[in-house]
């Protein structure tokens, strides 16, 4: 029988491991983690899960019996060290060796740890990956008498950090390098209302605050920026992006570009591996880009193509990229790439100025819509930008026009 063996059991790895038994494998498969925790959603961590009293098995992905039904050899604790393409097998942690027929790359990101002068003695610092680290913080959190946070860094896993510490009674603070919170992964308008969204809820934002030194005595942290000011922090939490854990890839000669690059099938340059989820390199047919995303839907989306290729069904990959954020009261959710953008309509809906949309145009072209607690209009966006649908600029802009693809 033949065998597939997975790196990383998260959102890609077990998805595709899932998918492989749903399109009719009857191989081995073997799903490898370095982490010893049962597989479990990401995205909580930084919202329900940090403000909750709940434990990982409440958030996992699949339960241990379903792991068990589908005859899916989960391994925990072990890390693949390298991978031998000539002889198709990995070698494990343990020196242990494991061959396969085919191979798939999930090892995803790992949150960057800035060199900042002063890092590595600083107390209570925590990047936020992972669910150790959403209990360290937990920890470090009812331990601490002033619970003064510093977040450093004003992107999604920064401010929803921030509105949840916020929520628990923390004195929250967030600082950002550019002169908006989410500059790389938001146009103008989201940033706005996040910063001034956050303020009303007492989280303070400070941008063009380059973080240079972190001085440390006995518990409390000194954080000095670029510009001199200097911020006290009894926890700092650390979320200014990730980088790619291709390491694997490239040592066995992988080809790589931010990433590991794949075609249409997520299949590497070696057509017995494949590569999916955050390490994943890939063009989008939609937009004509290539490029890297972090998101769960890439993840699922590109193991259930990677599954299908691997049992003999030709598939190629191309959604429509989507995303969503929790903040206090607010959901956002945000269909489509906004890059090449010519023109923003801001929508607001007449009965509730928490809830508004804005929509991204290329010309007459449709490219992404970004929706504020309007979950219409995220659904209705949708439609257009896989329809490449023409939208009327003004009555969309109107909030006397109901929102409907009819009125549109
Ligand atoms: P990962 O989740 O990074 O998993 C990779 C796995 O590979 C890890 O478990 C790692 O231990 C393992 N691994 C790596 N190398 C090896 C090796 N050599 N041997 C064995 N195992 C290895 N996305 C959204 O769409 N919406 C959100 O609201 C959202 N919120 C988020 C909030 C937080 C706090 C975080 C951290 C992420 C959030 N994301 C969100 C992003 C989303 O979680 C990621 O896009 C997703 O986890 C990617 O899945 P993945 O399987 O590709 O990679």
């Amino acid at each position: 029988n033949p065998c597939c063996v997975v790196i990383g059991a998260s959102h890609a790895g077990v998805n595709l491991a899932f998918s492989l038994r749903k399109e009719g494998w009857e191989g081995q498969i073997i799903l490898i983690d370095s982490d010893s925790t049962i597989p479990y959603h990401r995205p909580p961590l930084s919202k329900a899960y940090l403000t909750s009293d709940d434990g990982i098995e409440k958030n996992q992905l699949k339960s241990w019996e379903s792991y068990k039904q589908e005859n899916i050899d989960l391994k925990l604790g072990i890390s693949v060290t390298s991978i031998d393409r000539e002889n198709k097998k990995i070698t494990l942690s343990d020196s242990s060796e494991q061959s396969y027929d085919q191979l798939v790359i999930a090892t995803g990101a790992s949150p960057i740890i800035p060199r900042i002068e002063g890092i590595e003695k600083a107390k209570n610092l925590f990047p936020l990956r992972s669910a150790k680290d959403v209990s360290d913080i937990k920890t470090a959190f009812k331990e601490s008498e002033q619970k003064r946070v510093l977040i450093i860094g004003g992107g999604y896993i920064g401010l929803e950090t921030a509105a949840s510490l916020k929520k628990m009674g923390g004195m929250v603070s967030v600082l950002e390098r550019e002169d908006r919170v989410l500059a790389r992964v938001a146009t103008a308008p989201i940033s706005t209302f996040f910063q001034s969204y956050h303020k009303e809820k007492g989280v303070e934002i400070f941008c063009e605050k380059n973080v240079v030194s972190i001085r440390t005595d006995e518990n409390q942290n000194v954080v000095t920026c670029a510009d001199g000011s200097t911020f006290e922090a009894d926890i700092i939490i650390v979320g200014v992006g990730v980088s790619v854990n291709a390491e694997l890839a490239e040592k066995a000669g992988l080809e790589l570009e931010n990433g590991i690059k794949v075609n249409a099938f997520t299949q590497t340059n070696d057509e017995n591996i494949y590569a999916i989820g955050d390490c994943s390199f890939h063009h989008n047919p939609h937009y004509d880009r290539s490029h890297r995303l972090e998101s769960v839907q890439n993840a699922v989306d590109q193991a259930k193509v990677a599954a299908k290729n691997i049992c003999g069904i030709p598939t190629n990959y191309e959604s429509i990229p989507w995303f969503w954020s929790d903040q206090f009261e607010v959901k956002l959710q945000m269909i489509g790439l906004f890059e090449g953008l010519t023109e923003s309509v801001v929508r607001k809906e007449a009965d509730n100025p928490l809830k508004f949309s804005v929509w991204h145009f290329k010309g007459d072209e449709l490219l992404a819509v970004d929706a504020i607690n309007n979950p219409k209009a995220y659904v209705i966006g949708t439609k257009f930008i896989k329809e490449r649908t023409l939208v009327d600029k003004e009555k969309l802009s109107d909030p006397l026009t109901e929102l409907k693809p009819k009125n549109l």
